[in-house]
């Protein structure tokens, strides 16, 4: 490391405090599907105050439709924003830089199940507990800092640094689409998951589907004249639970051969009847299913309709009154990158000087904002964040050491690949 690295370090050694305060505030924050405004409000001030140029970019039904990446979905997409910040270049000469970070978090569950209130964060021997802490706020809280500290330490940049808040990325990936659309990108793009420091070369591919079947209702007393339609929920699954089998046997990519189950079907919601006493004449199932990044959306979708036809096919009443797919939210194909991309080397060269070891490949078994930037952008793009337990469960927490190492990386990588103007 030089002399200017060295204070940019120095800088970020003396802002920890503030910026765990600042990953402590987005995680108070129960920014859940539809509630996304008040953590794009914190970022806001934060960035507002350490004088980036901000601008919110809306998910707007009418912009996105045409866009190849938008996922349709169900719910409403009015007054919900994107956050973007942005600190010029002062000179020309580098490489653009983007991180992008989502601000929405999943559901916590029954809060009863944690041991403290998923939504009052909590540092106990140097991890932070709370929803969000690790998927992925304090990543947020590393990228936003990494970049300032740059700043602070009172150097400008050869080529602009763009800061990402999105939200959708739990569900379909628009807010991520919502901002590339608008033109925002840049040649190399990090995003903090908490996968750990590594550098994410394969991710698979993730869709969302509900299924939608009619049964017959009858009091229970005539149980036999109905026809159950949670029951027949049951057919249909098992079907699914086949085609998980066969696609984890087929055509398995070299970064995923040897993996134990990397193909993952799960059974999210169910729904259906409105009575303990009478046969349900409805019910619907949602699920996601993931897929390897050699396959297409259109592939998948037609191999998980084939299936439910087949399946429906050998049961009478399924044969007369056919299921429904409906396919909303994510649709999202996988892929792979190579090590070697510049980016990647520069990144790993950053790691090497912090920690004096090689960042290790990280192959994902889940879908990230990676894909929009991959498919849709011209960068090159990765994943490289702190170190998470329980993210999507019960007591979720982020250990705040590798939060700060991720916050000294982005700002390392800052200097190498933006380049600092003399
Ligand atoms: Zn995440």
């Amino acid at each position: 490391m030089n002399i200017q690295e060295k204070k940019i370090i120095e800088t970020i050694d003396s802002l920890t405090d503030d910026m765990i305060e600042f990953a402590i505030r987005l995680v108070a924050e129960p920014s859940t599907l539809g509630h996304e405004t008040c953590a794009v409000t914190v970022m806001k001030k934060e960035l507002d105050r350490m004088g980036f140029s901000t601008s919110l970019v809306p998910l707007d039904r009418g912009k996105l439709a045409g866009h190849p990446g938008f996922a349709p979905v169900p719910w409403s997409l009015e007054n919900r924003n994107n956050l973007i910040g942005i600190l010029p270049a002062e000179s020309a000469g580098g490489n653009s830089a983007l991180f992008n970070g989502h601000l929405d978090v999943v559901s916590a569950g029954n809060p009863d199940f944690w041991t403290r209130d998923p939504f009052s964060p909590t540092v106990i021997d140097g991890w932070l507990y709370g929803r969000g802490s690790g998927d992925m706020k304090s990543g947020i809280a590393a990228m936003v800092y990494g970049s300032y500290a740059v700043k602070k330490a009172g150097f400008g940049l050869c080529a602009p640094l763009t800061i990402e808040g999105v939200i959708e990325e739990e569900c379909s990936g628009n807010g991520a689409i919502a901002c590339l659309a608008e033109g925002y990108d840049a040649k190399a793009v990090l995003i903090p998951e908490p996968f750990g420091p590594t550098i994410l070369t394969d991710q698979l591919g993730v869709l969302w589907f509900k299924i939608k079947l009619s049964g017959r209702p009858a009091h229970v007393q005539k149980a036999s004249s109905g026809i159950n339609a949670i029951e027949k929920c049951y057919t249909l699954i098992d079907s699914l639970r086949h085609l998980e089998v066969r696609l984890n046997e087929s055509d398995i990519p070299a970064a995923y051969t040897g993996m134990e189950h990397p193909i993952n079907l799960n059974i999210g919601v169910i729904e259906g009847g409105d009575w303990p006493s009478t046969v349900p004449s409805e019910a619907q199932f949602h699920a996601r299913l993931s897929f390897f990044p050699e396959m297409s959306y259109e592939r998948i979708c037609s191999l998980i309709e084939k299936n439910i036809r087949l399946a429906a096919g050998k049961d009478p009443w399924l044969r007369d009154n056919p299921p429904v797919v409906e396919f909303y939210g994510f649709r999202s194909e996988g892929h792979s990158l190579s090590r070697d991309l510049p980016a990647f080397k520069v990144l790993d060269d950053c790691h090497r000087s912090l920690t004096k070891e090689e960042a290790k490949s990280y192959v994902s078994t889940c879908t990230t904002d990676l894909r929009a930037f991959h498919r849709f952008g011209s960068g090159q793009p990765t994943c490289y964040g702190p170190v998470a337990e329980n993210i999507h469960g019960i007591d979720e927490r982020v250990h705040l050491e590798s939060v700060i190492n991720v916050a000294r990386a982005y700002a390392l990588f800052i200097a190498r690949w933006c380049r600092l103007a003399d």
